[in-house]
């Protein structure tokens, strides 16, 4: 697989990717290690824009991998750079946890429910029927309409929980209106990521998840390599039958190091 190791920056899925729930795959730290060895680097990019990427710093730090803030991207993180990009005014009604909150406040962002000129809607652990009528409000009067990410449900360890997808359509059927959407599987994730970390050859950054309709569907609309690794939701049969298709099949993120690390010397 002479490609494979043209890449040098690995973006990387979570959930099902480098651990399941709390607990991280065995292998995960080989492919870390393979990383160091070779110079690499690897972001995890997640779809979850209820969390500061704090938070995923310190539960990747509690499974004994140290990485940096700069480490992890979230869809709030890029959504704030599509508004940015795009000149958006700067009076949100954001509908969206404290975290997130805070991280459009800290990006220079006013927030309000008076007289916004754009409504964001995150996966809100805090929303209230309030919230969502004054969102609704708002958007039927015309005010532009932007998601962070398009998942109905979040899987936890009690089961999946309602997530910003499920959110969007209850915002829609009451307003008829349909939002922009920029994570995962959407091209803009990546153009956020690929501006942050000046990701200037796409035939050297690769997207690496384990979800055909997310993960790899983002891949290839972006124009970047994709990974699928068979060690979450998706198997090997499922390609099959798939529109989507990935550059690479591997099992899991150690096969992917075992593959970088063939014929490498460090001597
Ligand atoms: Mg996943």
């Amino acid at each position: 697989m002479p490609q494979l190791k043209q890449i040098e920056t690995f973006l990387l899925d979570l959930d099902g990717t480098f651990y399941l729930g709390d607990n991280i795959f065995p292998w995960s730290l080989r492919f870390v290690e393979a990383m160091e060895t070779l110079g690499k680097r690897f972001i995890f990019v997640t779809n979850n824009s209820s969390q500061h990427a704090a938070f995923y710093v310190e539960k990747i730090r509690k499974m004994g991998v140290n990485i940096t803030d700069e480490q992890v991207f979230t869809s709030g993180q890029a959504t704030i750079f599509y508004l940015k990009k795009y000149n958006y005014p700067k009076k949100v009604y954001l509908v969206g946890t404290p975290a997130l909150e805070e991280e459009f406040t800290e990006a220079g962002f006013e927030l309000t429910a008076h007289d916004p000129e754009t409504v964001v809607l995150g996966f809100d652990l805090t929303l209230t029927y309030e919230k969502l009528r004054i969102a609704c409000d708002h958007i039927r009067q015309g005010v532009p309409f932007i998601a962070t990410h398009p998942d109905f449900n979040c899987p936890t360890p009690e089961g999946p929980i309602p997530d910003c997808g499920s959110m969007i359509a209850l915002i829609t059927a009451s307003t008829g209106v349909k939002p922009k959407i920029i994570g995962k599987p959407y091209p803009q994730m990546v153009e956020a990521l690929q501006a942050k970390y000046g990701l200037e050859n796409p035939n050297t950054v690769a997207m690496v998840g384990d979800r055909l309709y997310t993960d790899i569907a983002m891949g290839a609309a972006a124009g970047i390599k994709s990974i699928l690794v068979l060690s979450g939701e998706t198997q090997l049969e499922d390609v099959e039958g798939s529109d989507v298709q990935p550059d690479f099949i591997l099992e899991n993120l150690g096969e992917i190091a075992d593959e970088l690390l063939k014929n490498h010397s460090s001597l």
